[in-house]
């Protein structure tokens, strides 16, 4: 089955918008390839609000924050993970509300080695007041959080299930518009596809993606969701048994219907799946002329 996609999503930029009784949203003024219309701010709560994902730190985006927070109390900045379009404005939020901040760890944290110290689009300014696990719960006035690892897209990215709605907002973890770009070293397809089965005992009545609008009927779309990664898959390997052996050739061939701007975050996701396969035996690397070919094993 085709993911099914929802791509009409319409909000006015930089302007609060009530999603539900607990649930506003503050659409930052960034559009593009990755965030699709912009990043999603939620804001839970009534008087006492938690936020997530304060988004990037720009004064227009910052302002509107805090005219939507206006006579409301902040009691918790929850960050699902250290992307520049989720954390940064953590800072000025912080600074002004006094709230703390809650994350699984900075940057990288979550990787088993040193973390990693170069890739683009990582927050290395971010580091959580307080350090949240699997299970965790966060509470407020009105509002109770229990936190979901879910590695993979970023080795620190957290779900958070808002109990009173059985909500899940899952960041980049899985959004309706597209499927998330998991590109190493920090993002791990092993790990994400175990972060996506994760989700699927789960008896969430709906899913709040940072970017675009929510997944309603979350079980199929997941299924869809894993679905098409072993699909990726499969084809990766139906590449390599054709002897198309380097990842520019197999890209090629995957994404020659998609956005040629998304071309290098697809290499990436093409290695993703091969670290996988090289990870469980199936494939190795052959360098050949100083480029790197992939062969399957069996
Ligand atoms: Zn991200």
């Amino acid at each position: 089955m085709a993911i099914p996609f929802d791509r009409h999503f319409d909000a006015p930029f930089e302007t609060d918008v009530a999603l539900t009784p607990l649930i506003h949203r503050v659409l930052a003024r960034n559009p593009g390839p990755f965030t699709f219309k912009g990043t999603g701010v939620y804001m839970i709560g009534d008087r006492d609000v938690a936020i997530i994902d304060p988004g990037p730190d720009t004064p227009e985006h910052v302002e509107a924050l805090k005219r939507a927070l206006a006579g409301k109390t902040v009691r918790h900045i929850l960050v699902t993970h250290t992307h520049t379009d989720h954390s940064p404005a953590a800072k000025p939020l912080k600074e002004w509300s006094g709230a703390k901040t809650y994350a699984f760890g900075p940057h990288g944290s979550g990787k088993a080695d040193e973390g990693v110290k170069i890739e683009e689009g990582g927050d290395r300014d971010f580091v959580p007041d307080v350090f949240v696990r699997d299970g965790d719960v966060i509470e407020g006035p009105g509002y109770t959080f229990e936190c979901v690892f879910t590695p993979g897209h970023t080795s620190n990215h957290m779900c958070f299930a808002l109990k009173e709605e059985k909500a899940l907002f899952t960041g980049d973890h899985v959004m309706g518009w597209s499927t998330t770009v998991v590109a190493p070293p920090d993002g791990d397809m092993a790990a994400y596809m175990a972060s996506l089965r994760k989700l699927l005992p789960r008896d969430d009545a709906v899913l709040w993606p940072t970017h675009g609008g929510p997944v309603r009927d979350p079980k199929p779309f997941l299924q869809a969701y894993i679905d098409h990664r072993l699909a990726r898959e499969a084809q990766i390997v139906a590449s390599l048994r054709d002897g198309i052996e380097t990842i520019p050739a197999i890209v090629a061939r995957l994404y020659a219907d998609v956005d040629k701007r998304l071309h290098p975050a697809a290499a990436r996701s093409v290695l993703a799946h091969l670290i996988q396969m090289m990870g469980d035996g199936r494939v190795v690397e052959d360098p050949r002329n100083g480029i790197a070919h992939y062969r399957l094993t069996a």
